[in-house]
């Protein structure tokens, strides 16, 4: 029967090549009711010093809190919000709330970790984002040291004049700036040369995945040591197991981020989690390792 064929053919069509479309318009036309009813909610999660074993800050990571599908992740609407440009909303409202985070744990007089929060390409091209930044820090009466910021290393590519203006404005503030996502795009060396950063928050793409085996560990070494050498901390992102944090302590990266130490949690969880002032326990050594 030609029309049953039809619809068939029209209902295939609609659910494979037309989801993300559906997807898509879902997200534009619910993002700014959601905004305004606080379904953006911050998670945060806690980065270890390698050195003390201790939490030393987190990041701060956004989810869609949606009442009808749960908790969405951002990288179903981040994309969609850059390119409509509703990021700069969402960004400044995730950077709000972190900083009156960050107040209200001063006032309680609770422990203190800087918070970072992400900051989109996007944003860069707002002229007002240096001056914005900086009244967020001073509304809530905080040390630019407690807010630091990521700038993904993509941005870049794509504006090196524009990046290279709005890193060195805000360092010149008292921010420090991580580079998020560093040696997953196409300038990461080149740019060292030109950009001043304070930490390079490298992608643990380098540790997993790798054709050649010892490959990636040793770029990975390398970059720690050219760190050293250009003054730069460093902060390994998606660690996941024990040899991880053995390798990543021998070649002497400073910082550790990763569901080995934890998930992003919510503000709630991570209270109670610094409330315990926990000591991460070092794993053993890799006794697999052999000597050369
Ligand atoms: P990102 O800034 O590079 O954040 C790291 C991502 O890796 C997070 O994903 C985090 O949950 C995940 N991750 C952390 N440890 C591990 C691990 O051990 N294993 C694995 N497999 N993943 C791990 P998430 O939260 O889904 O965020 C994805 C991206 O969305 C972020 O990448 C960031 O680019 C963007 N994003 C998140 N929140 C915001 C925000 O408030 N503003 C902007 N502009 N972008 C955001
Ligand atoms: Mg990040
Ligand atoms: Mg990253
Ligand atoms: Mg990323």
């Amino acid at each position: 029967n030609c029309s049953t064929n039809y619809l068939q053919h029209f209902c295939f069509y609609e659910n494979s090549m037309n989801d993300k479309s559906i997807e898509e318009q879902y997200v534009v036309n619910n993002m700014k009711e959601a905004l305004e009813n606080d379904q953006f909610i911050i998670y945060l999660q806690p980065k270890y010093d390698l050195r003390t074993n201790t939490i030393d800050g987190a990041e701060a990571l956004v989810r869609w809190n949606n009442p009808e599908q749960g908790l969405i992740s951002p990288n179903v609407f981040i994309p969609i919000f850059e390119h409509n440009g509703f990021i700069v909303n969402l960004d400044f409202y995730i950077w709000d709330q972190v900083c009156k985070l960050l107040r209200r744990w001063l006032d309680e007089g609770r422990p203190i970790y800087p918070i970072s929060v992400n900051i989109s390409r996007v944003d860069l091209f707002n002229p007002k984002l240096v001056d914005t930044i900086c009244a967020l820090v001073n509304k809530y009466n905080l040390s630019p040291k407690l807010l630091q910021l990521e700038l993904t290393e993509s941005a870049y590519t794509s504006n090196p004049q524009l990046i290279k203006k709005r890193m060195a404005s805000l360092r010149e503030k008292g921010f420090t700036i991580l580079m998020d996502d560093f040696g997953t795009g196409y300038s990461s060396l080149n740019m060292l040369k030109d950009i001043i950063v304070d930490i390079l928050k490298i992608d643990m793409r380098f540790l997993s995945d790798c054709e050649i085996p010892g490959r990636g560990e040793n770029i990975l070494g390398s970059i720690v040591r050219m760190a050293k050498w250009l003054d730069l901390l460093v902060i390994v992102e998606g660690v996941e197991t024990a040899e991880q944090v053995n390798f990543l302590r021998s070649i002497g990266c400073e910082y550790v981020q990763g569901y080995y130490f934890s998930k992003p949690i919510s503000i709630g969880d991570f209270e109670t989690l610094i409330a315990k002032k926990s000591t991460f326990i070092p794993p053993p050594p890799d006794t697999n390792q052999t000597i050369s």
